[in-house]
């Protein structure tokens, strides 16, 4: 342990590196934390624009359905109108020769309707069909954009967690300087603030963590590396490096 190398820090040096280092974790843990959101977002998107396809497709699908039955129904209607034909071989009087032609021509406007239908919801199916190749890049945009993201995720996954143990250790190190009024102080408002907001600067005479004037008093102390509090947001203040 070298540490007894260390050359002395003031009060103020001291503060500033403190908060130097619990900025730095604070931002590291931060990032960390984001990686999975940014991991779920992306899966979200490729969720969305799968959902999107799988109904079209679906839609697609039951119009076929429809056209299926419909085409049923015509053949339908044309085996009677067979049967029909069938029969008229049979007849004997015009009033059955007239009955049956009449239900023949019934039996045809029938199929004329419904191939009409037939059209029309082919028209709709060309339609849909003619959006999937849109909806199918959207699907691949996603899944390129999560794999993105996963690689920038994967690849700083090991720097970062290097980084923020490399960070703590060293902010561990750094508080053995800490002593007397001054570890007490500042262990107390860390416990209260967190280490990112329990320490910061006093710039021209004002705490800049809530922007209140410090007293002359404080100002002097400062400079004299004594310990100073605000008296109003009760963060410990340090001066900037010059
Ligand atoms: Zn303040």
């Amino acid at each position: 342990m070298g540490q007894a190398h260390t050359p002395a820090m003031t009060v103020n040096e001291l503060l500033r590196e403190l908060h130097r280092l619990h900025l730095k974790i604070h931002d590291l843990r931060e990032e960390a934390e984001r990686a999975p959101r940014r991991l779920r977002a992306a899966q979200a998107k490729i969720d969305a624009a799968s959902k999107a396809l799988q109904e079209l497709l679906d839609r697609i699908k039951h119009l076929k359905v429809e056209i299926h039955q419909k085409e049923i129904t015509v053949k339908e209607h044309q085996a009677k109108i067979e049967r029909y034909q069938g029969q008229m071989k049979a007849i004997t009087t015009t009033k059955e020769y007239d009955a049956l032609r009449h239900e023949i021509e019934n039996e045809r406007l029938a199929i004329t309707v419904i191939e009409d239908q037939i059209l029309e919801v082919m028209l709709q199916m060309e339609q849909k069909q003619a959006q999937v190749p849109a909806l199918e890049a959207e699907v691949q945009k996603a899944k390129a954009e999560y794999a993105k993201v996963e690689a920038e995720v994967g690849g700083r996954r090991d720097e970062l967690y290097s980084q923020l143990a490399e960070a703590e250790a060293e902010l561990k190190q750094l508080e053995q300087h800490l002593s007397g009024d001054l570890k007490s102080i500042y262990q107390r408002v860390v416990k209260a603030h967190g280490g990112a907001e329990a320490l910061c600067e006093l710039r021209d005479g004002y705490c800049t963590g809530c922007q209140t004037q410090v007293t002359l008093q404080q100002q002097i102390d400062a400079e004299a590396n004594r310990i100073v509090v605000c008296h109003s947001c009760g963060k410990l203040l340090y001066l900037p490096a010059r």
